[in-house]
């Protein structure tokens, strides 16, 4: 079935003389290598990629200007073709030419600005070796923007108000110049790419290639016809889900796939291209690249065609967003066609669909017409694209909330400690740094540590009061914003700080999560930490409200569960919370953890950076009211929280070596993912008023659960909490529905400066991508309402019901109210940032145990409990490792 791509084109340099004989197109080549997906913007991962393609016999790559990796590409491409050719020489390139597509994205879009990008594309990507100076297929990436218009967008946009702005006349001037392009010989084939039937149907010609999501789940049957109509080449991408995809583990694909003697990969590609298709997979290891081009060299059987052609799921795009929110002057969105999938309906959500943005980009950058760049979405990829990186990181003063300066009363201690010398420093007196310094002077080590804060507050002080002279005393409070259609807010991610840290300040609740240790390690820390509290037992008086809500859930098969936190059973009923410590102070981490004299505790100790010695970590230098620098012996262990341990990791030269270089920090160890993962749960609220009779006492129940009927196949773990109050005489319930595992993609800690007082930016943004957790909360939201209107005592639901269960209104809700429920974890994380010891790659004697450590499957639950154990384990990681030091 594969043809070699044959060439019939002449060198640029003969076209440029006879400037208008129009080059007669080599063919689009069957398969290609995507360069978007994975291998995104990374390109050292390019560079490699490409070479390991041409290398098993790919001789087609698929790039775009907007994925940031052309350097890659031109790096792979040269190992190819080796020494520059002479120039004058004019002889046919061979058959055996890698052809080239890029594609121009809506920034650049416009007469002068698409062949002003042919040019810079051109020379971005052709090798000097490679004789053909002609790219080989140039498409316009996508047909506009769905946002309205905004001072950065090409002149050629339109303004229409508070609509979607019209890009139009850019799809006519792009669409000319590729024209001129291609009549120059700058250009083999055109195209456009994400083009609708509306916008295909606008072009004054027809174009030679139209590149769209087109796969089983997203079959466009009404594309494909208007393709093979015209002889235009159809060409797939997603065909394998893009990354994060769950198809090729999909049991009914792997059955059939089996039946044809091909994996799931290559039956998915071979589907494509059995309608007529291209197909441009994106793929990393050799062996894969093997597989794809080896995918179509048998027909699929009549019976595994017509299996896939039947919607395995429902239809749903993987890319967001869908173009046919692209306007088209005079077309109604809902007269595009094609299938109409949940995502359909999810995109509906957010009201003004048309005004549809995820990104939050603060509003001056907007007016000065700074370009709202793919660098302001936190999701740009743990690594960043590099271009943000070498764009002076720009997003730092474009795409963040302001954040006030820490302040670092003088309160408490002197300069005692300056350089006194300890075998371990824990940096951070939370929940994790309490266990670990108080598990490490157990074993009789001298320990001291050093905490930002002062004592700490009540635990009934449970949000910082942003009217309170005092606020930054206690807590660090960072501002995220976010912006999803016409909704535009600020929400905050906060910490506790002081004696106890975030554990000082939280809920109680307590909940034993999975980590990423064995079994028995992570049971035993478990008990190591519950050896210090007390835990409420068998809890809750069972109220008539409850017996009611519980009777409720129980009809529609959700069962009553005992200590629902220990097992996150499917069920509703108490979790266990804290009621005390053992040794009867207050329930924080340290106050249960941290006899008197256990370790040094030094308060109004903020650590500004580690001091390094030949590679090793052998002290901290502070820079807070207490100054002066800190030294031990044996290890130092970072429990400063999630969005504080990166920021210190990043002082002490250990991070992505481009942040490293803006700030002109001396690099210690290159570790591009400190900051990046950041992860947490997002929450709706409700409230619920009931017939029931108000009765006293304050026993709120607890439900776990899974999505029942959600779209999708994607697992989650639901938690609702509902809280009860009097109103009148009549119970009203305060509720919180929260997405305790998730699809949310993760966001990003971003050191501003070297200052060790600012507070770092914070890039967080639950709607990225397809929004999708939004969109499950909004169903886990009705499914609630469904649960209680069972009850028969529902009086009012706020959202209202008529409301809720409309699209337009539940998303603008959702956008109005969204939460996150303050569990940031993941931005120094095992497995990338630290080692299965949670020791810091790259350096000796540093160790991180806190949030930041965990990785995203350990969110499901609340962390408290986890990361005290994590304390725990560090504990015994860093004297095991003395240990085995000594021995040798
Ligand atoms: C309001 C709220 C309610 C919550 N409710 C619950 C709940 O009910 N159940 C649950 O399981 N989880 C809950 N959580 C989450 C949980 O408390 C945290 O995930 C957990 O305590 C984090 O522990 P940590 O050790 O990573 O950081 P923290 O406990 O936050 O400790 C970090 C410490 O480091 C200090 N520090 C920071 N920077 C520096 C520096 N440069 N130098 C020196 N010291 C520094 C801080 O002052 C702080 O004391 C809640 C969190 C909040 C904020």
């Amino acid at each position: 079935m594969r043809t070699e791509p044959s060439f019939r084109c002449r060198p640029w340099w003969s076209l440029v003389a006879a400037a208008w004989i129009p080059c007669v197109a080599r063919e689009q080549p069957w398969i290609a290598l995507g360069l978007a997906g994975n291998l995104n913007a990374d390109n050292a991962v390019v560079r490699q990629a490409v070479a390991s393609w041409l290398d098993a016999g790919g001789r087609a790559v698929d790039a775009a200007l907007m994925y940031y990796n052309d350097e890659g590409l031109r790096q792979g491409l040269e190992g190819f073709y080796g020494t520059p050719i002479d120039p004058k020489d004019s002889s046919e390139p061979s058959a055996s030419e890698v052809f080239v597509t890029t594609k121009i994205p809506p920034e650049q879009m416009g007469f002068d600005r698409t062949l002003e990008a042919i040019v810079e594309a051109r020379e971005k990507i052709l090798p000097a070796g490679r004789s053909s100076k002609t790219l080989d297929c140039v498409l316009i990436h996508w047909p506009g923007r769905t946002w309205r218009k905004r001072h950065s967008d090409p002149g050629c946009v339109l303004d229409r108000g508070s609509a979607a702005a019209d890009w139009s006349v850019c799809r006519r001037e792009s669409w000319a110049a590729l024209q001129h392009a291609k009549a120059m010989g700058m250009v083999g084939l055109i195209g456009v790419s994400n083009y609708e039937l509306p916008h295909l149907e606008e072009m004054d010609s027809v174009p030679d290639v139209l590149q769209i999501e087109f796969h089983p789940w997203w079959n466009r049957a009404d594309l494909l016809q208007w393709c093979r109509e015209r002889k235009v080449k159809l060409i797939a991408y997603s065909s394998l889900g893009g990354a994060g995809s769950t198809w090729l583990g999909d049991p009914t694909l792997a059955q059939l796939a089996r039946q044809e003697g091909l994996t799931v990969a290559q039956l998915l590609l071979n589907w494509a291209v059995s309608q007529g298709a291209a197909v441009i997979p994106s793929a990393r290891s050799r062996k894969h690249m093997e597989e794809n081009l080896a995918c179509c060299q048998q027909a699929l059987s009549a019976e595994t065609l017509s299996a896939m052609s039947a919607p395995l799921e429902a239809q749903h795009r993987t890319i967001e967003p869908d173009p046919r929110w692209i306007y088209v002057p005079g077309v109604a969105a809902t007269a595009f066609g094609g299938p109409k999938p949940p995502s359909h309906a999810h995109l509906n959500l957010f009201g003004g669909v048309e005004q549809f943005h995820f990104g939050s980009l603060r509003k001056h950058c907007w007016q000065e017409g700074r370009t709202p760049h793919l660098c302001c979405d936190p999701a740009f990829g743990p690594e960043g694209f590099s271009t943000c990186w070498t764009r002076e990181l720009s997003f730092i003063e474009c795409c963040t909330a302001t954040t006030d300066k820490l302040v670092l009363h003088p309160v408490g201690d002197s300069l005692a400690f300056s350089n006194s010398l300890v075998d371990f420093i824990v940096v951070g007196a939370g929940s994790a740094g309490s266990i670990a310094a108080s598990r490490l002077a157990r074993k009789g080590f001298t320990v001291v540590v050093a905490e930002s804060g002062g004592d700490g507050l009540s635990s009934k002080n449970i949000h910082p009061n942003p009217s309170s002279a005092e606020q930054f005393d206690h807590w660090f409070v960072h501002n995220v914003e976010w912006t999803l259609g016409e909704v535009s807010r600020t929400t905050q991610i906060i910490h506790g700080r002081g004696l106890g840290g975030s554990s000082s300040v939280n809920g109680k609740i307590y909940t034993r999560t999975p980590l990423p240790f064995s079994p028995a390690m992570v049971s035993a820390a478990y008990e190591d930490v519950e050896s210090d509290l007390l835990l409420e037992q068998d809890v809750i008086p069972i109220e008539s409200w409850q017996r009611a809500v519980l009777d409720g859930f129980e009809a529609a098969g959700i069962p009553y569960v005992h200590n629902a936190s220990m097992s996150f059973k499917h069920g509703v009923g108490p979790v266990q919370k804290i009621s005390s410590c053992k040794n009867g102070g207050r329930v924080s981490a340290f106050h249960c953890a941290l006899g008197k004299g256990d370790a040094e505790v030094l308060r109004n100790a903020h650590v500004d950076r580690v001091i390094f010695q030949d590679g090793k970590a052998v002290g901290v230098k502070l820079a807070g009211y207490v100054k002066g620098n800190l030294f031990c012996r044996h290890g130092m262990i970072l429990s400063a929280g999630a969005l504080q341990t990166p920021v210190i990791l990043v002082r002490s030269g250990i991070g992505h070596p481009m942040d490293l270089q803006r700030l002109g920090v001396e690099a210690q160890v290159s570790s591009p993912e400190v900051g990046a993962n950041l992860q947490d749960h997002p929450y709706l609220p409700f409230r619920v008023r009931t017939s029931l009779p108000c009765v006293d006492g304050d026993g709120s129940l607890y439900a776990f659960y899974s999505n029942l009927t959600a779209p999708s196949s994607r697992h989650r773990i639901f938690e609702l909490q509902l809280i009860p109050r009097c109103r009148g005489q009549n119970m009203e319930l305060k509720g919180y529905l929260i997405l305790l595992k998730s699809e949310m993609k993760s966001g990003r800690v971003v050191v501003r400066s070297r200052d060790a007082t600012e507070a770092p930016a914070i890039l967080n943004n639950p709607f990225v991508g397809d929004g999708i957790d939004a969109w499950q909360l909004i169903h886990g939201l009705r499914e609630v309402y469904q649960l209680l209107k069972a009850l028969g005592s529902l009086r009012e639901f706020d959202p209202p019901q008529e409301s809720l269960m409309k699209d337009g209104f539940a998303g603008q809700y959702c956008a109005q109210h969204l939460g996150l429920w303050q569990h940031p974890m993941g931005s120094a994380r095992m497995g990338s940032v630290l080692d299965h010891h949670l020791r810091v790659r790259g350096v000796g004697k540093l160790y991180v145990a806190d949030a930041s450590a965990l990785p995203d499957w350990a969110l499901a639950g609340h962390p408290d409990a986890g990361i005290r154990a994590v304390g725990s384990l560090v504990a015994q990681f860093a004297t095991q490792d003395l240990q085995i030091k000594r021995v040798v």
